[in-house]
């Protein structure tokens, strides 16, 4: 089901100690194929959605947290009891979080998808397994220079 303007999706960590809300759809949503996100997420690639940062609340277990600065600009947000990667920040995207498509609850889509899904980072895929998609597969953040 796709999140209708203004809904809000909630998510959470594998044990439950991380819970949060935002309000859906997400403006943006990849896939990373980067090199960064397959060791971090242990996954081939993970997906990341995008929202406002006004609309995203952590409701609970933000003290549960812990941070990973995976480059100087990218901190990258942990359940210190189960390991869920829950959502990222970034410096030069301050007014959004990066949020884990796969810690919303049930499998929820995040919306926003149109227009907006694609495959980034696509040249450090690993070269053994590729999507079989018709999303756009671009170099880096496919915004100006793919
Ligand atoms: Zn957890
Ligand atoms: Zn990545």
């Amino acid at each position: 089901m796709t999140a209708s303007p203004n809904t809000p999706i909630s998510g959470g960590c594998l044990c439950g100690a991380v819970r949060f809300e935002m309000t859906g759809p997400a403006h943006d949503v990849y896939h990373c194929h980067c090199s960064i996100c397959r060791k971090l997420q242990g996954a081939l690639y993970p997906t990341y959605g995008v929202v406002a940062r006004a609309g995203f609340r952590v409701l609970k277990g933000a003290d549960n947290l812990r941070t990973f600065d995976s480059s100087s600009e990218v901190h990258r947000h942990f359940c210190m009891t189960c390991g869920s990667h829950v959502f990222e920040d970034t410096d030069y995207e301050p007014a959004s979080v990066w949020f884990s498509v796969g810690t919303l609850d049930d499998g929820a889509d995040p919306g926003g998808r149109d227009g907006t899904e694609r495959h980034i980072f696509w040249e450090s895929r690993t070269g053994w397994y590729e999507p079989a998609d018709n999303l756009p597969k671009v170099n880096e953040f496919g915004d100006d220079n793919a």
